[in-house]
């Protein structure tokens, strides 16, 4: 979902870290946006444009993250072999159509 700006108040995912021994994996997790970065265009901070603050919501609990960048992946059908097929940790993205 391209094209897509992320304002405050909206409801996107957060992916948590996994443990890198496979334990428990890496999960998307629901999180209001609590701040969007102003990045001029043009400037040199523009690549941070994608980076919001998020309240995520753990199951465990509510924790406060700022400068999350974004990480999407192409559509499930346009993924090509080899390439990565899963976010990041620490990232987020526009929750997947179920
Ligand atoms: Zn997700």
């Amino acid at each position: 979902v391209t094209g897509q700006k992320p304002s405050v108040g909206r409801i996107v995912h957060y992916v948590s870290y996994g443990t890198p021994g496979g334990e428990y994996p890496s999960v998307c997790r629901a999180a209001i946006i609590t701040e969007v970065g102003q990045f001029e265009p043009g400037s040199h901070e523009e690549h941070r444009a994608a980076e919001v603050g998020l309240c995520v919501l753990n199951p465990e609990g509510i924790f406060l993250n700022r400068g999350v960048r974004q990480d999407e992946l192409p559509p499930p059908d346009r993924i090509v072999a080899g390439e990565r097929s899963e976010h990041r940790g620490g990232t987020w993205h526009w929750p997947e159509r179920t």
